[in-house]
C-alpha cells in the first residue's frame, strides 16, 4: 500500500541550497517511492539556543507516495544524512543536511526511533510553510489545520529563497 509521506529538509553549512538540491535528487530516486511535490525554498534564522552568528538555514519540504514502512524510511533518510555528510566532512566541515519525516499518513508513531508527526512541526514556521505550499489545505491527525498554526505566515524570520518549484 502507498503511503502519502512529508518531508523536511534543512541545511546551513557548507553550500545549503545545492545539498538540498542533491537531497531532492535523491529522493527522486528513492526505492519504492515517488516524488509528488516540492516547496519553495525558505531561508530562516537559525533558532533558540543556536549561536546566532551562524548561517541562516535553508529549508524545504517534500511530499513522497512510498510503500516503505516509517522505519525503513527513516533509515534510508539516515543513509542520505551519512552520505551528504561525508561529501561535506571531506569539503565543508560539519553537518549539513536534516531530514525528518513530518507526516506518515495521517498516523500517529511514537516510538524511540520516530515521533510522528514531528514533534517540532507544529512550532516551526520553517516546516509549516513549505508543508503549505505542497497542500495548503493540510490537516494534522488530531484535526488540526496547519495553516490555523500560529507559525504558519512568513515574518522576519523566514523568507522566501526561490519563489517557483524548479530550484531543484
Ligand atoms: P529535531 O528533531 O528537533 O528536528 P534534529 O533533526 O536535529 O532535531 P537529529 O539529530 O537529526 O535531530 O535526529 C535525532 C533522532 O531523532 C534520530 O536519530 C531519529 O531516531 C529521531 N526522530 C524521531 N522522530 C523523527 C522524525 N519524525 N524524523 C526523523 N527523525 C526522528
Ligand atoms: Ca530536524
Ligand atoms: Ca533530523
Amino acid at each position: 500500500m502507498s503511503h502519502a509521506v512529508y518531508l523536511g529538509l534543512g541545511a546551513n553549512l557548507g553550500e545549503p541550497i545545492q545539498q538540498l538540491q542533491w537531497a531532492v535528487k535523491q529522493l527522486q530516486a528513492l526505492a519504492q517511492s515517488q516524488l509528488q511535490a516540492v516547496s519553495r525554498l525558505y531561508g530562516s534564522k537559525p533558532t533558540f539556543g543556536s549561536p546566532t552568528n551562524q548561517p541562516d538555514y535553508v529549508n524545504a519540504a517534500v511530499l513522497l507516495q512510498s510503500t516503505l514502512s516509517p522505519a525503513q524510511l527513516l533509515s534510508e533518510l539516515q543513509q542520505l544524512e551519512q552520505l551528504a555528510g561525508r561529501i561535506r566532512l571531506e569539503r565543508w566541515g560539519a553537518r549539513t543536511l536534516d531530514l525528518d519525516i513530518l507526516l506518515y499518513d495521517q498516523q500517529v508513531i511514537d516510538t524511540e526511533q520516530l515521533i510522528v508527526p514531528h514533534k517540532e512541526l507544529v512550532n516551526r514556521c520553517f516546516v509549516t510553510l513549505p508543508l503549505l505550499d505542497i497542500n495548503p489545505t493540510l490537516t494534522l491527525p488530531n484535526g488540526v489545520k496547519v495553516s490555523s498554526l500560529a507559525c504558519a505566515t512568513l515574518s522576519d524570520d523566514i523568507y522566501v529563497l526561490a519563489d517557483n518549484c524548479h530550484w531543484y
